[in-house]
């Protein structure tokens, strides 16, 4: 460690600021036997946070707009997101007084019922309510447009890219498995409603004509109200992007935008020149770039490919240091590489879909670690999505709000307990966790 910067006067200070608040000189690896009224303490003042949601899908279940791709067949879901997770039908309770204790159909009848009399209704005031229930006051909307029922004012939009890498003959692509099959017709169709949105009736005949689509959609969904954009690449290929040429990238896609299945080597190529051709978009209209950084659903889902340290060439280069990355899903299960990718001040990440895979005692754990290494990085995501017509965006945006706070209050009690810091500064870091972190990102600090 090296101190020998620090003038006398300094050491002094600190000293003494160190002596202000806290009793305890060193933390302690083990908690004061107070664990759990500091906890309780905690949660209560936590539970009056109004969050800032950085990550969600809030839908109807019958809205494909929802996302980008859609759910390939066999996948086996996680223990927590089962049918039969008891959390869900008290989820139900809370939010709609649900009369039933399970959703055998008879009974989940009623909540679909309920469900699409708002969805008919047509209304923002439904969406509206769940976030107040919540007390939620912000949430990004992940999704390929943003829906009539959703209040601009509390639902600001994210747009997807990942349709930009796929403009060539994708058969090969396609065939690869059974996710594929699924995921890649979706992202041609998602490229046609751009082309479609910018007036193309074909793609352009030079690879300087379709980076000036690119670029153009980019600025017209920022125009349209999009406050991020997202890749979920992750999904259909590696994160590590190289940087070729812009030579060999116009020859591929000048060769192949008519016709012909290109190489596996030569699109992978083209991919990763329009991947620094969006990215390089996103910074110059300040669009934060969010990645889907974790596990995946599917039954072909590659975790190495997925991994988020494959992307470190990209968050460490110079050229992009004024470009915001969002590692959406805090890496999970890489989630202590992920908090020391966000040691550069432009990477950030969240608490997504981990909210609702693991239970809070395993989020406490890592929402400890997180804190303790880098407080201003890390953000609150619910990831809400509706799993049936019955468990919908608005059940699981219980689940992930629930287990963040609790696990949140139980990081910081046991954090305290341990004389880490005072139970004040614990409020500031929840507040960061829930709300600031965000609301500074994207410009929405009161
Ligand atoms: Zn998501």
């Amino acid at each position: 460690m090296k101190m020998n910067w620090l003038l006398p006067s300094a050491i002094l200070l600190l000293l003494s600021a160190a002596g202000a608040g806290t009793a305890a000189a060193q933390a302690s690896p083990l908690p004061s036997t107070d664990v759990r009224p500091i906890y309780e303490r905690l949660l209560e003042r936590i539970n009056k946070i109004p969050i800032y949601d950085n990550h969600s899908h809030a839908t109807f279940p019958d809205d494909s707009d929802m996302d980008a791709q859609a759910a390939p067949p066999g996948e086996s879901s996680v223990v927590r997101l089962r049918d039969d997770n008891p959390e869900f039908v008290a989820a139900a309770k809370s939010l709609f007084g649900y009369p039933y204790d399970d959703f055998q159909p008879e009974h989940a009848k009623w909540l679909i019922d309920k469900k699409k009399a708002a969805e008919k209704d047509g209304g923002t005031a439904y969406w509206d309510g769940i976030l107040d229930k919540l007390n939620i006051e912000t949430c990004l909307a992940n999704r390929v447009a943003l829906a009539p029922y959703l209040d601009p004012k509390r639902f600001h939009w994210v747009f997807f890219v990942d349709s930009f890498l796929f403009p060539l003959d994708n058969r090969d692509q396609t065939g690869k498995n059974s996710d594929m099959g699924v995921y890649i017709p979706l992202q041609e169709k998602v490229l046609h409603r751009y082309m479609q949105q910018e007036h193309l009736a074909a793609l352009p005949a030079d690879l300087a004509g379709y980076e000036a689509f690119v670029r153009q959609t980019l600025t017209d969904n920022k125009k349209k109200g999009a406050v991020a954009m997202k890749f979920e690449a992750a999904y259909f290929r590696s994160l590590y992007f190289s940087d070729p040429p812009r030579a060999q990238a116009a020859a591929i896609y000048e060769r192949y935008h008519a016709g012909g299945v290109p190489s596996e080597a030569d699109y992978r190529l083209f991919q990763d020149y329009i991947f620094r051709v969006l990215i390089d978009q996103a910074g110059k209209l300040n669009l934060p770039v969010h990645f889907h950084s974790a596990v995946g659903i599917g039954d072909y889902f590659s975790l190495r490919n997925g991994n988020p340290l494959n992307l470190e060439n990209v968050l460490r280069d110079p050229r992009y240091h004024n470009i915001n990355f969002v590692l959406i899903h805090g890496g999970y299960p890489h989630t202590l590489e992920m908090i020391w990718l966000t040691a550069a001040k432009n990477v950030y990440t969240d608490s997504s879909l981990m909210g609702y895979y693991v239970y809070p005692s395993e989020l406490k754990n890592i929402l400890k670690q997180w804190i303790s290494l880098y407080p201003e990085r890390m953000m609150f995501g619910s990831d809400a999505f509706p799993f049936n017509d019955a468990v919908g965006a608005e059940e699981t945006f219980w689940l992930a709000v629930r287990s963040a706070r609790t696990a949140v209050a139980a990081a910081l009690a046991e954090l305290v307990a341990e004389g880490a810091f005072s139970e004040a500064r614990a409020l500031e870091l929840a507040r960061m966790y829930l709300h600031d972190n965000a609301a500074k990102l994207y410009g929405d600090m009161k």
